[in-house]
């Protein structure tokens, strides 16, 4: 039989009611996919792929909504993660806000680009009132600023990279890269980061044709941060090999530890050397929405780009990013006009294009979710999600450290948490592999050159409680699996 569901959403009853019922069936799959608390099958993942490609491809008829919707709930949803369960704790992968899963409908439904006006009215404007909004948010002139939403932290660096990079050849070289390519120089360019950063820097590095050996990765002191003086003795010993530094990188929420680095003692040496500072906020920007810890974000404001990424901290679907630049200059960098998208005369007409801020071309309405998250939480209701995670950090923290089983080599100052069983690596290691075949996800990392477990919190259901019982798990098959 060949199949028979509508193609399109269009005007009609009959449309109307048989995608309310599509929706309806599925919500429907998904909610019998499970049936407790705990966040992954334990599947295997020999068997699992086994199980997927068995599936098939493309068939020759199409088999209909209900028997692929079938298929999908017995072989694919059950063996998804299940983000929102309190006992996924592994990554800087959040569970999501349930007004946000709407969003994500309304997104899908109406698939609106944000490349050109004509594309998407009702989502450029949306976009550019967030953006307006967001500079507000983090201590920039929302009128001398600008910014753009992104796939992800990874896309919101490289774009600050980007920006620097060219701004800093114009500035010192009086070289537009933009038209001639990289400068004679671009193998004497370097970015100075945290030897802890995220690596999305030296991805960007390559990419953009500099290399890893470009990144100059600065040493962190005993909690993490960027140890300044070191910075300082880096800059004075690169320029004086005649190298070009012409940005640097203030982690705010370091992957792993979440630590901060000192963007204010950064900036002065920025200023002295005449260079771009970035923050990568990734992380910790959700920090801004905390009545209770918002101090921690520190001087985020001094810097002149900011990562924010709305798929972490603040709970939306991914993905929703942004990048934010503090002078509406930097973001030229990705303009070019072409007759047949953004023609020059429709902008002095009203209709913005934001294509010309960003990498990508077609690109999702992911303001709205920011939007409705916001209406729909307020900043009081935001604030509590961020300080329910952080507090829950704290006091994981502190009955580790008050454990002799355990070592917690740096305090949070985010909602993650870096820990090890006072055993060998490998017994670490069995540890969370066990726990994953129970249906609870932890991660993994390394300090020191000792594997570490790790818990990012970004769970607001999570109860203390629940954390002492995880602490006691651990400690119980740390003994037995030594
Ligand atoms: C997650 C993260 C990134 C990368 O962001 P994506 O959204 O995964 O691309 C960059 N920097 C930091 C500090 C991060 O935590």
């Amino acid at each position: 039989m060949s199949c028979t569901d509508p193609l399109l959403l269009t005007e009609t009853e009959e449309v109307r009611k048989r995608f309310s019922q599509m929706i309806d069936e599925t919500l429907k799959a998904i909610f019998d996919s499970y049936s407790d608390n705990s966040a992954f099958s334990g599947i295997d993942p020999y068997e699992l792929r086994e199980k997927i490609t068995s599936l098939g491809f493309l068939p020759e008829e199409g088999k209909g909504f209900e028997a692929v919707l079938e298929q999908t709930k017995k072989e694919i949803l059950p063996h998804m993660l299940r983000t929102w369960s309190t006992k996924y704790m592994p990554h800087l992968h959040s569970p999501v806000l349930t007004e946000t899963i709407c969003s994500e409908l309304i997104i899908s439904c109406f698939n609106d680009s944000l490349d050109s006006w004509d594309q998407g009215p009702a989502a450029t404007e949306m976009e550019e009132s967030m953006v307006h909004g967001l500079l507000g948010l983090f201590g920039f002139d929302p009128e001398k600023g600008d910014g753009c939403f992104t796939s992800g932290g990874s896309q919101s660096n490289i774009s600050a990279i980007i920006a620097a990079r060219d701004w800093y050849c114009t500035q010192k070289f009086n070289w537009d890269v933009k038209l001639n390519g990289l400068p004679p120089e671009y193998n004497k360019l370097r970015v100075y980061t945290s030897e802890i950063s995220h690596f999305s820097m030296d991805k960007a590095s390559h990419i953009l044709g500099m290399g890893y050996n470009a990144v100059r990765k600065i040493p962190v002191d005993s909690t993490c941060r960027i140890d300044l003086a070191a910075f300082e003795r880096m800059l004075e010993e690169d320029v004086a090999a005649g190298l070009y530094p012409y940005c640097a990188v203030a982690t705010f929420g370091s992957t792993d530890f979440g630590s901060i680095d000192d963007a204010a003692g950064m900036r002065k040496l920025c200023d002295r050397y005449g260079m771009h500072l970035h923050a990568d906020a990734a992380y910790g920007s959700g920090l801004i929405m905390s009545q209770k810890y918002k101090g921690r974000i520190g001087a985020i404001s001094m810097c002149d780009s900011i990562t924010v990424d709305f798929h972490k901290m603040f709970l939306m679907p991914i993905s929703c990013s942004a990048i934010l630049v503090k002078d509406k200059e930097l973001l030229k960098c990705f303009e070019l006009h072409a007759d047949y998208l953004n023609r020059e005369e429709d902008e002095e007409d009203g209709y913005i294009n934001l294509v010309g801020k960003s990498m990508q071309t077609t690109r999702r309405f992911d303001a709205l979710k920011v939007f409705m998250a916001f209406q729909t939480r307020g900043a009081s209701g935001y604030s509590e999600i961020i300080d329910k995670s952080v507090g829950n950090a704290a006091y994981m923290f502190e009955k580790i450290s008050h454990n002799p089983a355990f070592i917690a080599p740096v305090e949070p100052k985010l909602s993650s948490v870096v820990f090890a069983l006072d055993a060998s690596d490998e017994v670490n290691k069995k540890v969370r592999r066990q726990l994953l075949s129970e249906g609870t996800v932890i991660g993994q990392t390394v300090k020191d050159g000792r594997v570490m477990l790790k818990f990012t919190l970004l769970n607001p259901n999570l109860e203390p409680a629940q954390i002492d019982e995880i602490i006691d798990r651990i400690e119980t098959l740390g003994k037995q699996l030594s």
